[in-house]
Formats: structure tokens, sequence, C-alpha cells
């Protein structure tokens, strides 16, 4: 982490939704840091959740969008929905520093309730290589059993000083106290179903986008559920997605579906999904779509999934590709999890060749 310059907070988590008490404490952290910025990720698969039960990523996005606009300090990334499989803080953390890490200081921020369940996170050891971490509490209620799980887990790490722990060019711990207000998501999620009041928990914004999508009111499973599809026309922008889309079609691949993710994420203007029924069948379509793609001069710069070929993901700069074995698509439900994209309209510029199978999925 040497060199580093932006000392950037990162606050993740399901935010589901997103509330003041979230908000607060994460501007506190800004102050008694003195860190340039937050980022806020929302989870798009957390681990240790039931998925049906959690409402659209893109919903949960939303709102945080909602929640930090106007805050200069506060930014949001979309990055988890991007990668395949569950949502570990430790491939985001690892991404990050790929990504961003020469330029910038990352400093993990979460609850110590959220803390005390640590050793149950993917990798956990191995946060401390890619960021410090801030623990947050109202007061010392947890701090001895959080005390026992760095010793547990970092036993390495010493205390110099009261509420900081630090090991050699390791991430420092540091637990900090801030207001915590009185809100869970769990709470606000209750009071909604039960047609209480929730102004003044979450920002008006936020308020107004759930009343308007009719968030928390029923059985999440059937919000999650509603058809709002769009479609968009094909032009000279999208030539490179319907190219894609038309390699994939000759190539074998089934039900493909292009969404128009133009101004809902800042790392890609398409998705395109499609899939096959057998993890060869999957091995297969990726290896010809490459092929055919790389004599038409479209060059893939990166590949993850193909060992196992369940979920293939492709990066073809503002096209990422993501081919599953079919079972797996249904589970992760991509579509779903982007259901305010359009879908791009893409066998109208290739002559409605095969319908069926063009517009299956949609
Ligand atoms: P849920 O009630 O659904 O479990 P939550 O409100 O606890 O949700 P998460 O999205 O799971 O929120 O939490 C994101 C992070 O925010 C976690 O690190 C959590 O400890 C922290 N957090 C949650 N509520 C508060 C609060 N009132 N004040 C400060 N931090 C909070």
């Amino acid at each position: 982490m040497a060199g580093c310059t932006r000392k950037t907070g990162i606050f993740g988590g399901t935010l589901d939704p997103v509330h003041l008490g979230h908000l607060r404490s994460a501007e506190e952290i800004i102050d008694a840091f003195g860190l340039h910025e937050i980022w806020f990720i929302p989870a798009a698969r957390p681990p240790h959740k039931d998925a049906p039960a959690i409402t659209g990523f893109q919903h949960r996005l939303s709102m945080v969008r909602l929640a930090v606009s106007g805050n200069p300090r506060f930014r949001v990334l979309d990055m988890e929905s991007r990668r395949p499989g569950p949502s570990y803080s430790i491939d985001t953390l690892r991404e990050l520093n790929r990504r961003y890490g020469k330029s910038h200081d990352f400093f993990f921020i979460m609850g110590a309730d959220a803390f005390l369940d640590i050793e149950i996170w993917k990798e956990y050891r191995k946060l401390v290589d890619f960021c410090s971490i801030i623990v947050m509490s109202r007061d010392d209620t947890l701090y001895s059993e959080a005390k026992a799980v760095i010793a547990r887990a970092w036993p390495e790490y010493t205390s110099p000083e009261p509420h900081c722990f630090n090991c050699g060019n390791s991430g420092r711990i540091f637990f900090q106290k801030v207001t915590r207000l009185e809100i869970s998501a769990t709470s606000i999620r209750e009071k909604v179903r039960r047609g209480k009041s929730i102004r003044y928990l979450v920002p008006e914004n936020v308020r107004e986008y759930m009343e308007t999508n009719r968030l928390y009111t029923q059985e999440l499973k059937e919000n999650n559920l509603e058809d709002n599809t769009e479609y968009s026309k094909p032009g000279p922008d999208s030539a490179r997605a319907v190219e894609i889309a038309r390699a994939i079609h000759d190539n074998k691949g089934e039900d493909i579906v292009v969404l128009d993710i133009r101004g809902l994420s800042a790392f890609a203007d398409f998705f395109i999904i499609a899939h096959g029924r057998s993890t060869r069948h999957v091995e297969g379509i990726t290896g010809k779509i490459r092929r055919s793609l790389r004599d038409k001069k479209i060059r893939c710069s990166g590949v993850e999934g193909e060992s196992e070929s369940k979920w293939v993901l492709m990066d073809y700069d503002d096209c990422i590709v993501h081919i599953f074995y079919e079972p797996v698509r249904a589970f992760y439900d991509l579509e779903g999890l982007w259901a305010d994209a359009p879908r791009l309209d893409w066998q109208e510029a290739q002559g409605a060749e095969n319908p069926s199978s063009a517009r299956a999925g949609g």
C-alpha cells in the first residue's frame, strides 16, 4: 500500500435500503480519519443472505445513488454486479487495489456487529493485505469481543495505542466511536410492510423512490419479478454489441439477451447474456465466439470463469459477455438484477434470421 495518496473509505453491505444510520456514520468516519471520500459499494449477491429475499440490485443501487447525491465526498460504485458469483469483500478489495491501488489507500468500514462475524468471511485474514479496517461502534460494549476476534484472526497484531491494532506493513484495524442511530434496514422494511411511516429514517428522495416503486410493501419475490421490460433500437453505437450477439447466435448460444446498461453503469455499455445446455457447451461457445470475433478484429481483453465453464465472463471493453450454464443463469438472474435496463433489439439489426432463438428469454 506504499505510495498511496487518496484516503478512501469503502462502505459495503446489502443496503436494503440505505438509511440515515449508514450515511451519518460514514460522514463521521470521513472527519475522524481525514478521508478524501467514501465509496459506497452495494453487494450484488450478499454471500450470507437468502437471495430471493433481497431487493433487486438495481433498486438498491438507485436508492444509494439518490441518498449520496449532493454529497461530494460520497460516491457509488456498481462493481459487484459485474462479477460472477457471490459478492465477497475480499474479491472487491483485490479488484479495487488492482485498479486504484497506486493512487488510493483503502479503509474498509464496517459496524462492530458485522466485525464480530468476520471469521466466516471468505479469506478474512487476507483483508488487511488490501486495506485498513475501521470498526464503527456507538460505545465500547463490543470492544472486548472484537479484541478477541483480532487475537484469533490476526494474532501477530499488537495494540500500541487503545483502539488501534497493527502489524508491519499490513493494514491497521481501528475502532471508532460514531453516533450510531438506532436504525436498521430490517426495521425500515418491516415498517413499510406494516404501513408505518419511515420519514426521517431514510433521505426523503429514497423514501419517494421506495414509494414510487412500491418497494417493501409486499413479498419481495413478487416485487423483484415485476416485468418492466423495455426494448431499445440498435444504432451505430451499439454495433459492437450486435456483432457479438450475432457471433453468439452463430455459435449456438441460446436465449441471447443484450441489456443496454448505458446510464446505469459506469463500467460498461452492454451486457450480453446467453447460455449453453452443459458446461461443455459453454466451453465450446466461448472458445468459438472468441475466435470468430478475433477474426473480425474484435478483441477480448479478459476472461473469467473459463476453467469451470458455469459462468464465463468475457470483457470486450464497453460490452461484457456472460455465457452461463443454463441452471446457473437462472440462479443468478442477471436480467432480474438489471431489470431497469432496456433490452437491445439486436435481431432487428441482423434481419430476424432466427427470431425464436434471438428473442427467447426476453
Ligand atoms: P439489515 O437490517 O438488513 O441487516 P443493516 O441496516 O444492518 O441491514 P447493512 O446493509 O447490512 O445494513 O449494513 C451495512 C453496514 O452498515 C454494516 O457494516 C453495518 O454494521 C452498518 N450499519 C448498519 N446499521 C447501522 C447504523 N444504524 N449505524 C451505523 N452503521 C450501521
